[in-house]
């Protein structure tokens, strides 16, 4: 393995790591794009990969940085001209430069940065964060880039639904993996970022390897609902009364969407609750499970056929599916309850 030269400070991403810690540098493609949860340092990772491209210190590797050249200063800053960063939804239609918005890339704008060759560098890095192409022009501008990549320029694409993407964008880029951090990990980045160091360890064993949801879930409000989402998940295996009354669906003040996202944690955290309980039928009552806190809770599940359990996980997709439409959270909630419960009313023993 090459392996990296100079800086590089990254958590996790041991995938990422090992893939352009072998890259031949002459063969460093044109698009690349970092698949997983929210939280796992995909777009950190991005950062540290366009500074190593773009830093002028000579070396052999694709990874790592020297941190003190005019390029790394420039980038450090965020004023290095051949590193672009776009963050959300990119649309077409709205005049690009706006001194209100400077922040959100139009589609037009895209054409041009994918257009030009490196200012200063040899390289050019479009970071596309956590990226949506609202319109058709958006998508076709990136994939005009595709058609005639100019020399140099690398588009770095996160994004934690790839689902979401359109297929012809997807296979256009060299998809890497970024898979959860390890508990020690979440909890060493928000003690370094001043968390106390007790609540930083509670929030990380509920993280699910995220360090975004461990700072969600240092709100207490959200320990709340992962709480009752479990409760919910074990009344809905149960077959009994499942109380979704902690997801405020009935708020008149929440819109629609905001429904949508309250049905849609509900909808993840019984992914991550199912995957436990399959994870304990098949593996036994010490394998580990993402979700430790809950361990009793789910050992004490009415047994079920372990298939059955993981027919369940495809069932949760097809819900996740459902409440991508417009249908409503209430809906989406009680079709889940449905998939969820027992599916006759005897038992074998
Ligand atoms: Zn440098």
């Amino acid at each position: 393995m090459r392996g990296i030269q100079g800086r590089f400070e990254v958590t996790g991403a041991r995938p990422a790591l090992a893939f352009f810690g072998n890259l031949e540098p002459s063969r460093l493609g044109h698009g690349y794009s970092f698949t997983g949860p929210a939280g796992v340092g995909k777009k950190t990772f991005a950062r540290r990969l366009a500074q190593s491209l773009l830093c002028e210190t000579p070396k052999e590797t694709l990874l790592g940085y020297c941190g003190t050249c005019t390029a790394c200063k420039l980038f450090v800053a965020g004023t290095h001209p051949d590193f672009v960063a776009s963050e959300g939804t990119l649309k077409i239609g709205k005049e690009g430069g706006s001194a209100l918005h400077d922040e959100e890339l139009t589609s037009r704008d895209l054409v041009r940065e994918l257009s030009l060759h490196g200012y200063r560098s040899a390289h050019r890095v479009v970071l596309l964060g956590d990226v949506a192409f609202a319109t058709h022009e958006a998508a076709n501008a990136l994939l005009k880039f595709f058609e005639e990549p100019p020399r140099g320029v690398v588009v770095l694409l996160t994004t934690d639904s790839p689902g979401s993407l359109l297929e012809t964008i997807r296979s256009r880029f060299v998809d890497i993996a970024f898979p959860p951090l390890g508990t020690a990990e979440v909890e060493a980045i928000l003690v370094a970022s001043g968390v106390e160091p007790e609540r930083a360890r509670l929030a990380a064993e509920v993280s699910l390897g995220s360090v975004t949801r461990a700072r969600a879930v240092l709100d207490e409000d959200e320990l709340g609902v992962r709480d009752a989402s479990f409760a919910w998940f074990a009344a809905a295996i149960a077959g009994n009364p499942a109380d979704a009354s902690f997801l405020r669906l009935d708020d008149r003040s929440l819109n629609a969407a905001e429904k949508r996202g309250l049905a849609g944690e509900l909808i993840e955290l019984v992914r991550v609750a199912a995957r436990d309980w399959a994870a304990l039928a098949l593996g036994g009552p010490s394998v580990p499970l993402l979700a430790a806190d809950q361990r009793e809770r789910l050992t004490r599940l009415p047994p079920r056929d372990p298939k059955a359990i993981v027919n369940l996980l495809g069932a949760i997709g097809e819900v996740e599916r459902l409440a991508r439409s417009n249908v409503s959270a209430s809906l989406v909630v009680e079709y889940l309850r449905m998939q969820l419960a027992p599916p006759a009313p005897r038992r074998s023993t």
